[in-house]
């Protein structure tokens, strides 16, 4: 079982946009997928056709112990689970002050489960939802826009991980960096994808997401784009990158069995 936090403590940068889609992708391809909203905003909640006001037992309920994870688990017709958020999650920091290992809590209640994958859309900020998310994770999704300040922002985001590593999980890897909301044309964005893979070599996707109307439309139908618009560059590139995944965790085992 793979546990990817997908997150940037910057907001708008394609976080929920890729949790909901690539769990779409990774579960046309056969996988098995489990994505915990863990964002109080509750928008991939709601961009998978749940009405987040009604979702309940919720991930909050989980973090403070009052349900299990199979309670809260809605089957989707697209193939993967989800675990919903809403506003209340909001209150769970203050809640879990006096809450011992309140940083393990998502861990403890993934133990036991048989996924292929997990996703965790992370909230746009490095708060205890996102720590819980990195202390259950074994590797970081970091989808990131190729704007002026995001290399910067980078920065900030692998101190928490150096501390996260050092603290509470200590095999916390970088799994990959997305470049999300491409545009090819832009000569800017040209400038920060070079700097990119020069700074984070073989730990930036090949697959780049382009900027594309139908991935900020789907949301409203509460659909992943792949069920809205299957021919969609939006969909095309989010089944690439789930291809790509896969194939990156494919290659591994046979390249240590030649070592062997
Ligand atoms: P985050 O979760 O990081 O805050 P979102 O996934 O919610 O970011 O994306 C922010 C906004 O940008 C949303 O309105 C979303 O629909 C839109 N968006 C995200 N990715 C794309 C894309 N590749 N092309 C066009 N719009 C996008
Ligand atoms: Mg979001």
């Amino acid at each position: 079982m793979k546990i990817l936090a997908i997150t940037n403590q910057k907001g708008g940068v394609g976080k929920t946009t890729t949790s909901v889609n690539l769990a779409a992708c990774l579960a046309t391809l056969g996988q098995r997928v489990l994505l915990i909203d863990l964002d109080p905003q509750g928008n991939a909640t709601t961009g998978c056709g749940i009405f987040k006001k009604e979702a309940l037992p919720s991930v909050y309920q989980i973090l403070l112990g009052a349900a299990t994870l199979e309670q809260a688990t809605i089957k989707t017709e697209f193939g993967f689970d989800v675990i919903p958020a809403n506003r209340e999650l909001a209150g769970a920091e203050v809640e879990l002050i006096d809450v011992g290992q309140r940083e393990r809590r998502l861990k403890e209640a993934l133990d036991g489960q048989a996924y292929d994958f997990v996703l965790i859309d992370c909230p746009p900020a490095l708060n205890l939802l996102t720590v819980n998310a990195l202390a259950a994770a074994q590797a970081v999704m970091i989808p990131m826009q190729c704007e002026y300040y995001a290399l910067e922002g980078l920065t900030d985001l692998v101190t928490t991980l150096r501390k996260v590593r050092a603290n509470l999980n200590p095999a916390l890897e970088i799994e990959g960096l997305l470049r999300t909301m491409y545009n090819s044309q832009s000569t800017l964005n040209q400038q920060v994808s070079a700097e990119l893979e020069s700074h984070f070599s073989g730990k930036v996707y090949r697959t780049v997401i382009p900027r594309n109307v139908r991935l900020a439309e789907a949301p409203s139908y509460g659909k992943p784009v792949i069920a809205f618009d299957k021919t969609s560059k939006g969909a095309l590139s989010y089944l690439a990158l789930a291809e790509e995944m896969l194939e990156r965790i494919g290659g591994a085992p046979r390249q240590q069995e030649v070592a062997a």
